[in-house]
């Protein structure tokens, strides 16, 4: 009997996995096994522990969703607390496994691990690499990743046209387990893991939930009886409700579903339904997913140096009173509190928010990009290391934005997306009864009218800065 462990990690769907698909091909025994590692969970940077409970919660929704899916063929998930260097060793010993199949992933601890498993394993079984998490297969790129162009716009182009997009790996059929597998798909709880349960505000674009099915079942409401589909590309700049963008994203970062499934999914919305800018938009994000991984590949550790990939000396200064009013929503620009209150009651933030709250915190109140960066890795349920990391060096400007010195005007962006208030009364129901000329500016309002409205002696009596570019 030859025997595989199959160790997940952010590819947890069984469709278009191709480390679960090579093993069962080759294999009499497979045991799709999951590590939590509650040193990595809770390890802090700048003080902020790496991830927030919503996070945790979509993680074990995804993972018995994941057992459910490997039971009805037979099999089913082994979860185990603990680190895969010390965890895996011990089962491929235990089950006598001679492989290791595994999707690889790019940024630093992720390597670790991965470098970790294979010197436990050294000289008893061998770790096999698979990659799964992108559009574009890494083999299949018009260039070596260490070549990677620097600006996206290249590597869009080069990708598009000289890189086919392979094709899906059907789920098992069948998933036969070694003998006397104990406890196979027992989770532990949020409690369990040293989490406190942290609701999802009613007020929420969107209440995440953890699986492979929650995807296809987004996926078939964007694409199929909403078609919102067709509209993304005028749509994708909204701050308000389900469906102004796709909300692929929790699901993509935790592997739930493939980009390759997405990429067939809208082949065949373009053939059945519609083809449009929107249907093209779609993937052209999915592409900067891409570039961001690569951009990771490329670069590695380089991502998370206060100067980034281009070795920039950003202008900071330390400033807790600032940072700790961007943090909790109290800066006294409403655009920016409505966006960071949104993230932390909900674990979701539109794209366009999320540019508009990093360029706050890094060029109007000029404080270290990765401290923003750190929040959202804790606050974010859709986070993605590469995305995160890759987007917050691109509006620092040390990433990889060919125009030097972007910069977005809070009051600009808020009236052009935001013009008659309605996602910042959203949020804010303080500012529920400003008229519409003063619910971006309310500073500007006068004694009595703060008065009137309960705002004065807050932050939106005095922001926490109003720079010179607003004025013009
Ligand atoms: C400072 C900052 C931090 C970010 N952190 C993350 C993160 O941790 N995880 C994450 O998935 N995305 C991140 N993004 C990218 C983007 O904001 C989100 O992917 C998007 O808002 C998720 O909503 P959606 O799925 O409805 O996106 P849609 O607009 O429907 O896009 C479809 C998919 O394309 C991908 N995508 C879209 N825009 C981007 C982008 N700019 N960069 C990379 N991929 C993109 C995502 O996978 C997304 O699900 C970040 C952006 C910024 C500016």
């Amino acid at each position: 009997m030859k025997t595989a462990v199959v160790w997940f990690r952010n590819d947890l769907r069984i469709a278009d996995n191709e480390a679960l698909y090579r093993a069962c091909e080759k294999f009499d025994r497979v045991l799709p096994v999951y590590c939590i590692d509650e040193d990595r969970l809770h390890a802090p940077w700048f003080d902020i522990p790496k991830t927030g409970a919503r996070r945790m919660q979509f993680i074990l929704e995804s993972l018995a969703d994941l057992h459910e899916s490997l039971a009805a063929a037979g099999g089913g998930l082994l979860v185990l607390r603990g680190a895969p260097e010390k965890v895996l060793p011990e089962l491929c010993g235990r089950f006598g496994a001679s492989a290791v199949y595994v999707h690889k992933e790019v940024a630093r601890e992720e390597r670790d691990d991965e470098d970790a498993v294979e010197k436990a394993l050294s000289g008893r079984a061998e770790v096999k690499f698979f990659w799964g998490a992108t559009l574009t297969h890494i083999n299949d790129l018009p260039f070596a990743y260490s070549d990677l162009p620097d600006v996206f716009t290249a590597f869009r182009k080069r990708s598009e046209k000289e890189s086919e997009v392979r094709g899906l790996f059907p789920a098992p059929r069948a998933v036969r387990l070694p003998d006397g597998v104990p406890e196979i798909g027992k989770l532990p709880s949020l409690a369990d893991l040293g989490f406190t349960t942290a609701p999802i505000d009613d007020r929420a674009a969107i209440a995440f939930k953890g699986g492979e099915r929650e995807a296809w079942k987004r996926l078939h409401h964007y694409f199929g009886k909403t078609r919102k589909l067709a509209e993304y590309k005028h749509t994708r700049n909204g701050l308000l409700g389900l469906d102004y963008s796709s909300k692929f994203s929790a699901w993509l970062a935790q592997g739930c579903i493939s980009p390759r499934s997405i990429f067939y999914e809208v082949e065949k919305f373009e053939k059945e339904v519609k083809k449009n800018q929107s249907t093209y938009w779609l993937v052209f994000e999915l592409r900067w997913r891409d570039y961001f991984r690569f951009v990771t590949a490329k670069y590695g550790d380089k991502l998370f140096y206060p100067g980034g990939i281009r070795d920039e000396r950003p202008r900071v200064w330390h400033d807790d009173a600032r940072i700790e009013a961007w943090k909790a929503g109290k800066t006294g620009i409403p655009f920016v509190d409505a966006n960071m209150i949104e993230l932390r009651e909900t674990g979701f933030m539109s794209n366009r928010g999320r540019q508009n709250v990093a360029s706050f915190l890094v060029k109007d109140l000029e404080q270290d990009w990765r401290i923003g960066a750190a929040w959202f890795e804790h606050h974010l349920i859709d986070y993605d290391v590469a995305s995160n990391w890759g987007n917050w060096a691109y509006v620092a400007g040390v990433g990889n934005d060919p125009r030097e010195d972007r910069y977005f005007n809070m009051l600009t962006q808020a009236e052009r997306y935001d013009g008659k208030g309605a996602y910042v009364r959203h949020w804010l129901p303080e500012l529920a009864n400003v008229d519409a000329w003063h619910v971006h500016t309310p500073w500007k309002l006068s004694k009595d009218e703060k008065a009137l409205y309960g705002l004065s002696n807050g932050p939106y009596d005095r922001p926490v800065c109003v720079p010179k570019q607003w004025k013009q």
